[in-house]
């Protein structure tokens, strides 16, 4: 029995039934599925030790704390940071970029850049949007070329003394390209610029060490990795966090308050104001552990054959689809963008639907990206640990319907 069919049981609501078919979740890049020891850490909580962290001194307090800093200590040991202080929690990946640019933003000068890619997800432009439009910066981006990887010879001719932040995604959310992003941080190193890596659709997908990456920022979300939706963390740079300035204010965050002037507590406490989601950082402990307990070399490998099975399937059975993205599954994550020509990509997603097929279809929060593709929408089907060549067998007979459904609809206009 491979991964998919053994971990499937434990995720209770891949048995649902949807539109009296048996639910095929392929949409694990907008949202992973959890696993019943997720969701039952997270009732447990509920049921046994719910109180406010880090504040009162009776025995719930205490239980909830302890639990909290543990989930913090797993994250950390999942990702291969060196200490508990250099993970913050954050409600997920969008929070942990929008941190970074509101406290870099603060020191940008005017004629000052920031260099992202055109395949980033609007979390890691808007943010340097505005940090870029409130002090007078420059923002710049990394082209997209061939079958969906950075231009790192262009990427050459735009690094300069000017350069503050380079952020780019470690993998892309829409083509599924494996940035070489410890190549990318060297050369932003070299000219003193910070690296930011958006490790949202990496960390639940392949085998990290942070600490051998060579980036300065590394934003995640624990709902992508079988955690619970609000829960996700930034990693950074001790030093770094020890000089930045906080991000959200209020309780907790502090060491001492004076009407007029206040201390700030700790790193990481210091960017955790006011009550965290404590129940879905516990889950995404959990989940953290769950994934260690698999085995990331053994999740890579896993989607690395379903990936290739997917590549396959869809080119023998359906050669007219186009499909996006590297077609080399080692540089490629478990993420399959197509279109099903003369079909809207929405269209195609309600009629997948029908048949129990949960896929995404739209632009993916990548509009620049897809404008670069010249695409007005793309589907996507992407994978986790629970997915199987059965799932995938249902999408390719499911391409099957949509293509006989609009058959004689594509005909009549082309007729
Ligand atoms: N970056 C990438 C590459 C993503 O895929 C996503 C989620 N779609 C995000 C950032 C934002 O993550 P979140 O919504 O969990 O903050």
């Amino acid at each position: 029995m491979n991964m998919g069919e053994k971990t499937r049981r434990d995720f209770p609501i891949l048995s649902r039934i949807v539109n009296g078919h048996p639910l095929v979740y392929l949409d694990s890049a907008a949202s992973s599925q959890k696993p019943l020891a997720v969701i039952e850490a997270v009732s447990r909580y509920y049921e046994t030790s719910h109180a406010n962290v880090h504040r009162s001194i009776h025995t719930l307090g205490e239980e909830a704390t302890e639990r909290y800093e543990a989930a913090r200590d797993a994250v950390r040991a999942f990702v291969g940071a060196r200490s508990r202080e250099e993970i913050i929690f954050t409600r997920g990946t969008t929070e942990g970029i929008n941190l970074v640019a509101q406290a870099v933003g603060r020191t940008l000068k005017p004629g000052d850049e920031i260099i992202v890619s055109e395949l980033e997800h609007h979390s890691n432009l808007i943010p340097w949007q505005m940090a870029c439009r409130d002090r007078g910066a420059v923002l710049r981006a990394i082209p997209v070329v061939g079958e969906g990887y950075l231009d790192l010879d262009a990427f050459d001719r735009l690094l300069s003394p000017r350069t503050r932040v380079v952020a780019v995604a470690h993998v892309s959310n829409v083509l599924g390209t494996i940035n070489p992003v410890t190549q990318i941080a060297e050369r932003a190193h070299r000219v003193g610029a910070l690296v930011l890596l958006d490790g949202a659709q990496a960390v639940p997908h392949l085998p990290l060490d942070l600490n051998a990456l060579g980036a300065d920022f590394y934003a995640f979300s624990g709902h992508k990795m079988l955690g619970p939706t609000g829960s996700g963390a930034l990693w950074a740079r001790r030093q770094l966090l020890d000089a930045m300035p906080p991000f959200l204010a209020g309780g907790e965050m502090i060491r001492e308050v004076h009407l007029r002037r206040s201390e700030w507590n700790e790193v990481p406490w210091k960017f955790e104001a006011g009550t965290p989601d404590i129940a879905s950082s516990i889950g995404f402990g959990v989940a953290a552990d769950y994934l260690r307990e698999l085995g990331m070399d053994r999740v890579r490998e896993h989607e690395k054959e379903l990936l290739t099975y997917a590549l396959v399937q869809l080119m023998s059975n359906h050669p007219e689809i186009p499909l996006y993205g590297p077609l080399d599954a080692g540089l490629r994550s478990g993420v399959v963008p197509f279109n099903v020509p003369g079909v809207h990509a929405h269209d195609v997603a309600q009629v997948l639907d029908r048949s129990g097929v949960a896929v995404r279809a739209g632009h993916h929060c990548t509009m620049p990206l897809h404008e670069r593709l010249d695409l007005p929408a793309t589907v996507r089907a992407s994978f986790n640990v629970y997915t199987t060549k059965a799932d995938i067998d249902a999408l390719i007979s499911g391409i099957t319907e949509v293509k006989r459904l609009f058959g004689g609809f594509l005909k009549a206009g082309a007729g």
